[in-house]
């Protein structure tokens, strides 16, 4: 198809995730033709180096041909296999059986989901029928963070802390509540004293709402979609203890962060936290074949097991969970993270990534730089004494992403006028410093 009428079918007919639709009609789409590495060319022909993984994903690059060989292998061997009742699939199982291996704690079952927001949804149905199984019914109530980020599903969206997420779709439900987000730059105080903030927050919180009725804590170990936001250290591993001490779980939405998008392998491993429950996506398949996942301890496994009498059904399943090919995929894309390096290369590029960006702290624009391996966030400010955020009607996010474009670089603009960026792992040095001159002369010509 011509590309002019491409554009104009796109603008007719396909709906896209979060914009504004008549500003997705007045500009029309960039249409995304083939990647190599960690660059990208569009149909224009103009090519970019994608410095934010798709939507944080595709951490092993594009082109990776033994990827495409496995799911290509799976789909002529066996294309499908229903994970519903009795049946399963050798890829499905053996992925669980390798993410149960090296998830912190006693996180041994997996239920395979499509993307990040219904393993979410998963993981708030398994709560409630783990409440109500084991004699708790009351314990109800869902808490999360202010900026967090937990997906579009009609209950996560609920979960999710942005109010754009909740804006003309209603208010989350009664039953979910938020606390301040840990947001070191807009803390007026020391790490240990944001810490212990947060912790009389969830406590209060519990409180008021009474023990008995509060179910579930739910924080990303480093905020993403709310805008890179990095918590002190130990901050994480004190939400932990405090679920712990106030009998409530705790779940880990590591959709963003697994996978070695902070450096370790999950991102709770920097706290050294063992979560109730963890949601996977985006890199457990690094974005080749749609698939998320929800990792139970087996604390919980166990209480439904054993409670939920033999022929009844746990009405809980999707048609693709365990999908063969994606987990096919799954397998292949672990493989390269662990024996192709791809995740010791990511803490190596880390770190160079921070020493090659720190320069901007000193630029006009740059109020604060934040960084947790290959995890980036640039928080863009009019004065950096008084921390204030540029007018958003001057739609300074908008236009850094599409000066960003022209200089060749992919980044995230969030509205507050903050920049994420999150390369693929296998970025090199070399092309770490291409990375950061784009950045720069956008962040000039802004
Ligand atoms: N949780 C987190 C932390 C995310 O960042 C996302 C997506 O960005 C989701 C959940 C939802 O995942 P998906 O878009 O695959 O539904």
């Amino acid at each position: 198809m011509a590309h002019e009428l491409l554009i104009a079918r796109d603008r007719q007919h396909l709906i896209h995730s979060a914009v504004p639709w008549s500003m997705h009609e007045e500009r029309g789409a960039t249409i995304l033709k083939s990647g190599a590495g960690i660059f990208l060319t569009d149909a224009d022909g103009h090519r970019v180096l994608d410095g934010f993984s798709g939507l944080w994903c595709v951490n092993i690059g594009y082109g990776q041909q033994s990827v495409v060989a496995a799911a290509a292998e799976q789909m002529a061997r066996l294309p499908y296999a229903t994970g519903y009742f009795h049946f399963s699939n050798e890829p499905a199982i053996e992925l669980a059986a390798k993410l149960a291996d090296r998830a912190p704690g006693d996180l041994k079952h997996v239920f395979f989901s499509q993307g990040g927001s219904d393993a979410i949804d998963s993981a708030i149905r398994l709560i409630r029928y783990y409440f109500n199984i084991t004699g708790r019914p009351s314990k109800k109530h869902m808490i999360a963070v202010d900026r967090g980020y937990h997906g579009s599903s009609s209950i996560g969206a609920g979960i999710t802390g942005l109010p754009a997420f909740h804006a003309n779709f209603d208010a989350p439900e009664p039953t979910q509540h938020h606390i301040p987000a840990a947001y070191p730059y807009r803390f007026d105080g020391d790490d240990a004293s944001l810490i212990s903030r947060s912790v009389r927050d969830l406590q209060t919180m519990v409180e008021t709402l009474g023990p008995d009725n509060v179910a579930a804590f739910f924080a990303e170990p480093v905020i993403g979609s709310g805008g890179v936001i990095i918590p002190p250290d130990g901050w994480y591993r004190a939400m932990a203890a405090t679920c712990r001490d106030l009998d409530i779980l705790f779940v880990a939405d590591e959709v963003i962060t697994a996978f070695g998008r902070t450096g370790p392998l999950f991102g709770s491993n920097h706290d050294d936290v063992a979560p109730d429950l963890m949601t996977l996506a985006k890199g457990l398949t690094s974005g080749y074949a749609p698939m998320g996942a929800l990792l139970v301890s087996d604390r919980i496994y166990r209480a439904i097991a054993d409670r939920t009498p033999s022929g009844a059904i746990i009405g809980h399943g999707q048609t693709y969970s365990g999908h063969p090919v994606s987990a096919a995929v799954g397998l292949e894309v672990l493989r390269l993270y662990e024996e192709g390096g791809i995740i010791a290369n990511g803490r190596s590029s880390g770190e160079y990534l921070a020493r090659a960006l720190a320069p901007l702290r000193s630029h006009p624009l740059v109020g604060n730089l934040r960084l947790r391996g290959l995890l980036a966030g640039i928080e863009i400010v009019t004065d950096k004494r008084t921390k204030t955020r540029p007018d958003p009607s001057l739609g300074l996010p908008e236009a850094l992403a599409r000066i960003g474009y022209a200089n060749g670089l992919v980044f995230r603009a969030f509205g507050d006028a903050m920049i994420g960026i999150a390369p693929p792992l296998i970025i090199t040095t070399a092309e770490i410093d291409i990375l950061v001159e784009r950045l720069s002369r956008t962040l000039d010509a802004a």
